[in-house]
């Protein structure tokens, strides 16, 4: 089968020929047909960041997807009841795969294991014909999701989580950062009856599709600017909600300038290095920081489905989010399309 891999350690992949791999027990083995690329395949390609030392090659990469179940290993086959997996079956697949020995996930909260290992990232992922993944972590998808759909579910999932942490309806939310999960977040908030929703990004054709998929008003990260939108919208008092999905020091900083005294913010974005922001006005302001990393395993997954299954507006909304496509052997476009800051969500079609 084909597979995108990091061979040997250093900048680059290479798409290569390797023997499908078999399921062991409580496995399943997944015909991968669409695969996502988000930020950390970007630094896991590049060879930056955090990836030196996350990924031991050879390792394919890829966590983002759909496919659907080809193969049931011993434990899982043979099955009965409604949460049976079955052969034919769309998936989605949540990354973590968990330990379930540490207090969190004997506490049922493996979104806080201690020894999480990341498919594509610790272990062979789903830029490949077929991915095998514990029973556990797949995700069966309803009618109303498609394969490119369903390869929005991580992203989609780390949105609904960040949205999660806080109250929206009837609320002034703040959101800085308008990547594919910005984006989102603005569809969320809008959809959970949100009263008005701006964002910021130093990206323009972000803005532009933060303005369609409904933001009040998508502007620069400029003190003037906010003022002036806030003086439009009649925020009179700061923001009720501030979502900072971008990683950027000065973000954080400007969720806490803007927002109201006793604001609620949901942190999602990475930041490369430790900060400084201005705790005098966090303390004085009473203001709550809330940290938020991948999916409540697996809480957020419903949240995600029961969402998008009710409302196929919201659905196309997500879809806009997509704006490449690429297939496997086209593998450097993608990449160089996804660095150069200029797209949404790219996918890569693997069943072409
Ligand atoms: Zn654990």
């Amino acid at each position: 089968m084909r597979a995108l891999r990091k061979v040997t350690e250093g900048p680059g992949l290479e798409l290569v020929e390797i023997p499908e791999p078999q399921p062991g027990w409580d496995d399943v083995k997944i015909r991968v047909k669409r695969a996502g690329l988000c930020g950390t395949d970007l630094h896991l390609y590049r060879w930056d960041g955090g990836a030196p030392g996350s990924l031991t090659p050879p390792q394919t990469l890829g966590h983002e997807f759909s496919g659907t179940i080809v193969e049931l290993g011993e434990g899982v086959a043979n099955q009965e009841g409604p949460n049976a997996l079955k052969v034919g079956q769309l998936v989605s697949v949540e990354g973590h795969v968990v330990c379930g020995r540490c207090r969190n996930c004997r506490a049922g909260r493996g979104h806080m294991c201690l020894n999480a290992a990341g498919i594509g990232v610790n272990r062979d992922g789903a830029f490949a014909d077929y991915v095998v993944v514990p029973a556990s972590n797949v995700w069966v998808q309803p009618d109303t999701i498609d394969p490119e759909l369903g390869a929005l579910f991580d992203p989609l999932g780390n949105a609904v989580h960040t949205c999660q942490q806080v109250e929206l309806t009837g609320q002034d939310v703040l959101i800085t950062g308008a990547g594919p999960i910005g984006i989102m977040c603005v569809a969320l908030a809008k959809h959970a009856g949100a009263r008005h929703v701006v964002i910021t990004d130093l990206n323009e054709d972000r803005l532009e599709m933060a303005r369609s998929v409904g933001a009040d008003a998508a502007l620069q990260p400029n003190g003037d600017e906010l003022r002036a939108a806030m003086a439009e919208l009649r925020i009179r008092e700061g923001f009720d909600v501030g979502l900072e999905m971008s990683g950027a020091p000065a973000a954080l900083q400007t969720l806490v300038d803007f927002c109201n005294h006793g604001a609620t913010l949901a942190l999602l974005g990475l930041p490369t290095k430790p900060f400084a922001i201005d705790w005098h006005k966090v303390i004085t302001h009473m203001l709550t920081i809330k940290g938020v990393y991948g999916r409540e395993m697996y809480d957020t997954w419903y949240l995600a489905t029961f969402l998008t299954e009710t409302s196929p507006e919201l659905r196309e909304t997500l879809r806009s989010v997509i704006t490449h496509r690429f297939t496997p052997e086209q593998f450097e476009d993608a990449f160089a399309t996804a660095g150069s800051g200029q797209a949404g969500k790219i996918i890569m079609d693997w069943e072409k």
